[in-house]
């Protein structure tokens, strides 16, 4: 049966690249997008539809309604709430997976046991629910230094990289006494803290087989140099020459499918995408977390280097064929993006700041805009509604190429407040002079 009918759930720049892509497929009739953006709606085919995102089964009715063929859901939110489990009562295939299957993004505590379980390499760890029992730990652990992590899903912003014992303490006390993210912070978890570059891998899986996508680095923090607070992450670019073939092979092998293979042993049919994010130490590769979908910048700057149609591997994904799909990525192209912030970000943000310049960057050959956190004014103005507002994309075969037209996309761009980083892949620069060519693992 043809898939003709697609829902996706999310409305950042990781739904309008996924939108994109999924658009491309010829014998697409249809994608609604809930609750979608106006600039997600220009992708031809898109069309935003007004539900109820906290009514699953309403969801589900609508589905129905409308001959939805498959749903695919962006945001880890619903997908922990059980949206796949609901969705499946109504036999809607859904790529994502169950609420057994996202709390290994969840709950972290689980997520480290369960790495411990199955021989998963991450960094040693105690969880605690008493304040002081966590603080006579940090005081006493063996550990270089200490990283504090509210357990449950606190939007990116859970984790405290302490430089000190007092700062590891202060932590415990804003997530566990203080309750800084609710019930989200209910459990701790504490770290050793790893040294090494940061880079995502991320995998399709029907449950049983494992595809990686190309590596991608994401830049975290605010500032150049990596420096200033964390972000929702403020640029990426892939592939990533800091991972090789061999690391990939290991990072396939000893924690993708291990995962998958855990997950069947744990009766958890995982559909969807399983996103490693992986700290690259002198040891080997270390999981820092797992992510339950795709990740954001990562997806922006990797799904414009697919060349196989998306909508066929999530099916084949949902339908327990991906061992029929083999990825291919188009040759020696790399994608460099980076993110257009609003005045504030990230400790607030600005809205309603009008922002010109989009269609001049939109006409330049080897260039995307997805619509990260924009709002359309009138028909030919969109403003600044949210931290992360644009993510220009920009590819081409030479990194510093595809580096300069990314800047001068964004020099193109203006709003009142906008603010980018100018370092985004220069670390994939270096790499990519001593180590010619691109990695084209798969
Ligand atoms: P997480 O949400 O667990 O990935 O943590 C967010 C960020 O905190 C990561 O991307 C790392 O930069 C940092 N981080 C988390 N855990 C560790 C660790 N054990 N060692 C070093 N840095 C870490």
């Amino acid at each position: 049966m043809t898939t003709k009918i697609v829902l996706v759930i999310g409305s950042g720049g990781r739904e309008h690249a996924i939108v994109w892509k999924i658009s491309q497929n010829d014998k697409l009739e249809r994608i609604f997008v809930c609750p979608g953006s106006a600039g997600i709606e220009t992708v031809p085919k898109a069309k935003n539809v007004d539900l109820n995102l906290k009514n699953f089964k309403e969801i589900g009715e609508w589905c129905k309604k409308n001959n939805v063929d498959l749903v695919v859901v962006g945001p880890e939110d619903p997908l922990s709430q059980g949206i796949a489990d609901v969705l499946d009562e109504y036999k809607i295939p859904t790529f994502g997976p169950k609420k057994n299957g996202a709390r290994i993004e969840a709950d972290k505590e689980w997520a480290k046991f369960f790495m411990d379980k199955y021989s998963i390499p991450t960094a040693r760890w105690q969880s605690f629910t008493n304040a002081d029992k966590a603080k006579q730990f940090i005081k006493s652990a063996d550990f270089l230094a200490l990283v504090v992590k509210a357990s449950g899903l606190a939007a990116g912003k859970g984790v405290v990289v302490a430089e000190n014992v007092q700062e590891a303490c202060k932590a415990v006390d804003e997530i566990i006494t203080a309750k800084k993210y609710g019930e989200a912070g209910e459990t701790v978890v504490i770290e050793e803290l790893l040294v090494g570059e940061e880079v995502s891998v991320l995998a399709f899986t029907d449950g049983t087989t494992v595809r990686p996508l190309l590596p991608a680095q994401d830049h975290k923090k605010i500032f150049e140099n990596d420096l200033g607070p964390n972000t929702g992450g403020m640029g990426a670019y892939c592939p990533c020459h800091l991972i090789d073939s061999d690391t990939m092979d290991f990072v396939y092998k000893n924690i993708l499918q291990k995962t998958i293979e855990g997950f069947k042993k744990e009766k958890i049919h995982f559909v969807g995408v399983l996103y490693a994010g992986l700290i690259l130490t002198e040891k080997g590769p270390k999981v820092l977390e797992f992510n339950c979908r795709f990740g954001d910048p990562e997806t922006e700057v990797i799904l414009p280097l697919l060349e196989t149609d998306l909508l066929e591997v999530m099916v084949s994904c949902c339908q327990g064929r991906l061992h029929n799909v083999e990825l291919k990525w188009k040759e020696n192209l790399t994608a460099v993006g980076v993110v257009l912030a609003s005045r504030g970000y990230p400790a607030s943000s600005s809205k309603g700041d009008v922002i010109t310049g989009i269609s001049k960057v939109e006409s330049l050959p080897n260039c995307l805009v997805f619509h990260c956190g924009t709002l359309q004014k009138d028909s030919n103005t969109f403003v600044t509604n949210g931290g992360r507002v644009l993510i220009i994309v920009s590819l081409s075969r030479d990194i510093p190429v595809a580096i300069g037209r990314a800047l001068l996309s964004c020099s193109l761009i203006d709003f009142d407040g906008k603010q980018y980083r100018k370092d985004i892949a220069q670390k994939g620069v270096s790499r990519s002079i001593l180590k010619q060519g691109t990695s084209t693992y798969q």
